[in-house]
């Protein structure tokens, strides 16, 4: 992985929120740069939210990062986040959570390639009409999935696992002919939820040549006192099973927590079931948690490459293995 001109090596979050509502402040992810990343995947729309809804959204997010080029950069390409990491910027790529919004449309697939959505998660926790939901009888991947996963790898997107049952996934990694990522979900055998993976999920991920990126929602690390010290044990998990080039960090860090109406007519109980331990505070691990948790490695025995790859370099090299696919890499 680079580690350009002796700076710290680059640092890679798969996925964070801010608020989707018009008048949101994307200021705040300056947080993230100041954290030591060079790239977040920021969230832009979930099954619940209309196709017209993405778009608007990734519009308002290009038109203020754009105008806030001295920090930030919408990042197309591989080049472009080397640049953001070597200039001290945040590359911002885009990532959905779920294929309604874009109705597993293959054209619509390639315009928001275009428009830098990097990482796709084909389903949202419950059934759609591409696969089975975490919480919802998972039937696996339907035809028009097999579809969906196509148009993703011709469009150099991601497919995302996160959200989806297992089954279903299972079906993604198979079809995929590029790395799958889970881009935040934690180690089911320690947290039994269903939005964790299990051994089968994680041997199965590492054989795409993908990535498991640790989530910072405490629901997911069985709420510890301390969440550093629970996420070292999650990565460590995923290491000791399939090596050090499977695991990153997706801290899904919510800015702004309260602000995001959720769109009209929505039952927060379908989507988030109470039984599965959601409804109370949702808290992420801030980016900051970084350097907490590259020490907690540290003292863990991990090397300084073992760490770099952990927090950055294992989700880069997904990257360079997708987004060229889809012609969207200039390296
Ligand atoms: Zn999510």
């Amino acid at each position: 992985m680079p580690d350009a001109g002796g700076k710290a090596p680059l640092r890679w979050d798969a996925h964070a929120c801010v608020p989707l509502c018009a008048g949101a402040e994307l200021v705040a992810l300056d947080r993230h740069r100041r954290a030591g990343f060079a790239f977040v995947s920021l969230n832009v729309g979930m099954d619940m939210t209309t196709c017209q809804g993405v778009v608007e959204t990734i519009a308002r997010f290009r038109h203020w990062l754009k105008r806030h080029s001295d920090r930030f950069v919408v990042a197309h390409s591989l080049e472009d986040v080397i640049t953001a990491h070597e200039s001290g910027r945040l590359a911002v790529a885009f990532d959905v959570e779920g294929a309604v919004p874009l109705l597993s449309d293959e054209a619509l697939v390639h315009l928001v390639a275009d428009l830098g959505v990097r990482q796709m998660a084909l389903v949202y926790n419950r059934n759609n009409a591409v696969g089975g939901g975490c919480h919802d009888a998972d039937e696996g991947l339907t035809k028009r999935g097999r579809c969906l996963v196509a148009a993703l790898n011709a469009a150099g997107i991601v497919p995302d696992c996160a959200h989806a049952g297992e089954r279903t996934t299972m079906d993604v990694m198979e079809a995929s002919a590029t790395p799958v990522i889970f881009s935040h979900a934690n180690v089911r055998a320690l947290v039994d939820h269903p939005r964790n993976v299990t051994d089968r999920q994680i041997d199965a991920c590492a054989a795409t040549g993908g990535v498991i990126g640790i989530s910072g929602f405490d629901l997911l690390l069985g709420r510890p006192a301390d969440a550093v010290s629970a996420m070292a044990e999650h990565v460590d998990y995923v290491v000791q099973r399939v090596g050090p080039d499977h695991v990153g960090l997706g801290l899904d860090y919510v800015y702004q927590v309260g602000v995001d109406p959720l769109p009209a007519g929505i039952d927060p109980a379908y989507w988030w079931p109470p039984e599965a331990g959601y409804g109370g505070e949702w808290t992420g691990s801030p980016p900051e948690t970084a350097d907490a948790l590259a020490e907690a490695l540290a003292t863990r025995g991990y090397s300084h490459v073992a760490v770099s790859k952990i927090l950055g370099g294992n989700f880069l090299n997904v990257a360079r293995r997708n987004w060229k696919a889809g012609g969207a890499a200039t390296d």
